[in-house]
């Protein structure tokens, strides 16, 4: 059961709430966000839920019985906006295109993919400072000064940037030269670096786990929600099965599951879903039409040269086709549930 408090609630009702919470055998938790206080209530509920709702200081109540709460659209109807900017922001409404190089190289080439960028109207650029790489000896990122560099050029131009936090310790280094903090597939499960993102007051995109379940995934999300973060972005980026014909499998069925299951955004990553570039197109559209809210791109100048993930990555004229096609597909889609 989640219960919404008044912003202003007084101690006295909040201690009224939670005795009467208690004495119907219920663990309760106080969740306290950027934008309102909760009461997350495990237990039992054969009660009438109005016998709380109707008292002081309570604004909302419902009864939630998927095993996370605060994520799950069973409270919140009305799909989540995580707002950037004033025009930029992704879910609720319109398709949201996040591209870039999977790791960040050099100054040039961030201009470069900036200059591209806007000139297809793209607003959030991706990528990787801090690299996980399944090799030790495998190119690990330009790391902090790198994230200066490329935040300082972004920002110059108006452009948002998501790039992968690895550990805790690095979230304080990197507050102030980020858009969106990107939790890893490596990392879906590292609570701790959760925890410490429920603190922070950017937005949090999380990937599926390379194993993870989907309810896993919205396991996550729930810790960052309940440590104090509401800006959470979910991300179906392929997962590992038996099939060898590409490097994961995207797991279509997971985008109408998640926003049928969550009120946060979802967003398609076909890059690391496939591993392929021209497996890339293809999945990209189909997660549009299962209900995607956004897709995440890998796209390189010269992907040959890239420094990781080349081959997943489209060149420039590749990538200007595909945002074309998406952006037609997720309006053919919108006006097909219109109809
Ligand atoms: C990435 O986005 O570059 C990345 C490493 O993704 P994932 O965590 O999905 O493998
Ligand atoms: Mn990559």
């Amino acid at each position: 059961m989640i219960i919404q408090l008044e912003k202003n609630i007084s101690r006295q009702a909040k201690i009224n709430i939670l005795d009467l919470l208690a004495e119907k055998q219920l663990k309760t938790k106080e969740v306290a966000t950027q934008v309102s206080i909760y009461l997350v209530s495990i237990g039992m509920i054969n009660f009438d839920i109005r016998e709380i709702g109707n008292m002081d200081g309570v604004k909302d109540i419902h009864k939630v019985d998927d095993n996370y709460k605060l994520v799950s659209s069973k409270w919140k109807v009305k799909p989540t906006k995580v707002v950037l900017d004033k025009d930029v922001y992704v879910g609720s409404n319109g398709f949201s295109i996040m591209a870039g190089p999977c790791s960040v190289e050099n100054e040039n080439q961030v201009h470069q993919m900036v200059d591209f960028l806007k000139e297809n109207d793209i607003k959030i650029m991706r990528g990787g400072v801090f690299k996980p790489r399944s090799s030790p000896y495998s190119f690990r990122g330009v790391g902090i000064e790198g994230l200066k560099m490329f935040y300082g050029i972004c920002n110059a131009h108006g452009i948002k940037i998501i790039t992968e936090v690895m550990e805790p310790e690095q979230i304080d280094l990197m507050y102030d030269y980020i858009d969106i903090f990107q939790v890893g597939a490596r990392n879906s499960q590292n609570f701790n670096l959760l925890d410490a993102l429920g603190k922070v007051d950017k937005p949090v995109m999380i990937k599926r786990g390379l194993s993870g379940t989907i309810d896993e995934l919205l396991y996550s999300a729930e810790y960052v929600f309940s440590g104090g973060n509401e800006k959470i972005i979910l991300c179906e980026r392929g997962i590992r099965t038996y099939e060898k014909a590409y490097r994961n499998t995207f797991d279509i069925n997971a985008v109408p599951v998640l926003k049928e299951k969550s009120h946060l955004p979802v967003i398609i990553d076909p890059s690391h879903g496939t591993g392929a570039r021209h497996l890339i197109e293809p999945v990209a559209l189909a997660g549009i039409m299962a209900g995607a809210d956004g897709a995440i791109v890998e796209i390189h100048k010269q992907p040959e040269k890239a420094m990781s993930d080349g081959q997943q990555s489209l060149d420039f004229y590749e990538a200007k086709i595909l945002f074309e096609r998406m952006r037609k597909t997720y309006s053919f889609n919108k006006r097909l549930s219109a109809n």
